[in-house]
């Protein structure tokens, strides 16, 4: 398990790295997903590298090149900007969202979220901007090399079978990330830097629903910064998560709520992880709740979306079935809990 070799590169600035990515972009295709399944050499961006680190180690990746952007100080810090807005450097560590007080005050489903990632020490080095980047997940994929080459390879790398849906063509492993689902739930959007200057757009635009190819982020671009609307702002949340290690695991399902609630509910959205390829935002659940006093009965029926949206497949330990069946109790629970 030790790592392959590579060359390190650290820019200073946000535009040096997107130069350097720039250079390593294949001119052919530049508008490819940065991480196509067969590739080999090429170049990958570190941050906290909490998830990169381990995954060249299982030589899921062999990047000739890793881009370190952990000095890039435009990408560092939390700051209010004029109109309210809340902006995040995609560098911001976990245990900073974890800890902020402004963030725990306006926004607090995000600093329960990220308070769920892992343990302590890896949130200090682990950055917002890699959760949300993080790749996805599956039981035949995160294994070491000598795992994979015995039970034969999968569509996500160096095969072109999935063990879990047999004859598909589809990549199905699963996003597993925390923080990303209380974004969706305060309508976050991003900021991506590239060659062609900076583009902003919903956070929910970002991901492609592909176990492969996760990310509309082009092999150029770097995600800069998280933008938290103000309208959002001071909106109550909960975020329920399972997993198998309770100190130290990805959920293997995961539900984040977040309403506006004056004894009815406002505006309200739902959105889960760690059973899709990519976390989404429960649709129809802000119709059904907007205008109405949150009881039981009215949590339960949006329980039921969540669990319809829900399409978890075999990619992890725990039963499809099951994992359903707790989006479907943790959307109740989280509801009524943001609910008071
Ligand atoms: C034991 C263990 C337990 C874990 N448990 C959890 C958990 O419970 N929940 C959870 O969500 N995660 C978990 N993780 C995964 C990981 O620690 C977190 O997701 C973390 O937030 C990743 O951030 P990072 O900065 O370390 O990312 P990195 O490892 O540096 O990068 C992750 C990916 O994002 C890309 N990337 C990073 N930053 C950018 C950027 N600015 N622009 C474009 N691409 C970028 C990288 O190229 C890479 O593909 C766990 C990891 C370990 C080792």
């Amino acid at each position: 398990m030790s790592l392959p070799e590579f060359k390190f590169v650290r820019p200073q600035s946000l535009s040096e790295a997107v130069a350097i990515l720039q250079q390593h972009s294949p001119a052919a295709d530049p508008l490819a997903p940065r991480r196509p399944p067969e590739e080999r050499g090429g170049i990958e961006i570190i941050a906290g590298g909490t998830d990169l680190i381990p995954s060249m180690r299982q030589r899921l990746f062999e990047p000739e090149f890793v881009l370190d952007i952990r000095a890039i100080r435009e990408l560092r810090g939390i700051r209010e900007v004029p109109g309210g807005d809340l902006e995040l450097g995609a560098l911001t560590t976990l245990t900073e969202i974890e800890r902020s007080a402004i963030i725990r005050q306006r926004y607090p489903v995000l600093a329960e979220a990220a308070r769920t990632v892992a343990s302590p020490v890896i949130r200090n080095m682990a950055t917002i901007g890699g959760n949300i980047c993080l790749d996805t997940r599956c039981v035949w994929y995160n294994q070491s090399l000598q795992w994979r080459k015995s039970c034969g390879f999968c569509i996500k790398k160096d095969g072109d079978l999935c063990h879990v849906a047999p004859g598909g063509q589809k990549c199905w492993a699963a996003f597993s990330a925390d923080t990303p689902p209380a974004l969706l739930c305060l309508e976050a959007e991003i900021e991506i830097a590239g060659p062609a200057g900076p583009r902003r757009l919903p956070l929910s635009e970002l991901y492609t629903g592909e176990g492969d190819a996760r990310m509309n982020l082009r092999r150029n671009e770097i995600l800069a910064r998280i933008i938290l609307p103000r309208r959002t702002a001071n909106w109550r949340g909960a975020y329920r998560k399972l997993r198998i290690r309770g100190s130290i695991d990805y959920p293997l399902a995961g539900v984040a709520v977040a309403i506006e609630n004056n004894g009815h509910i406002q505006q309200a959205n739902i959105a889960i992880t760690g059973v899709n390829p990519a976390p989404v935002l429960v649709k129809r659940a802000g119709g059904l709740l907007a205008g109405k006093a949150l009881s039981e009965s009215l949590a339960a029926e949006a329980a039921d979306l969540a669990a319809r949206t829900a399409k978890p497949l075999t990619t992890s330990a725990l039963t499809p079935e099951y994992r359903r069946e707790i989006v479907r109790v943790f959307t109740r629970r989280a509801l009524m809990e943001a609910g008071g």
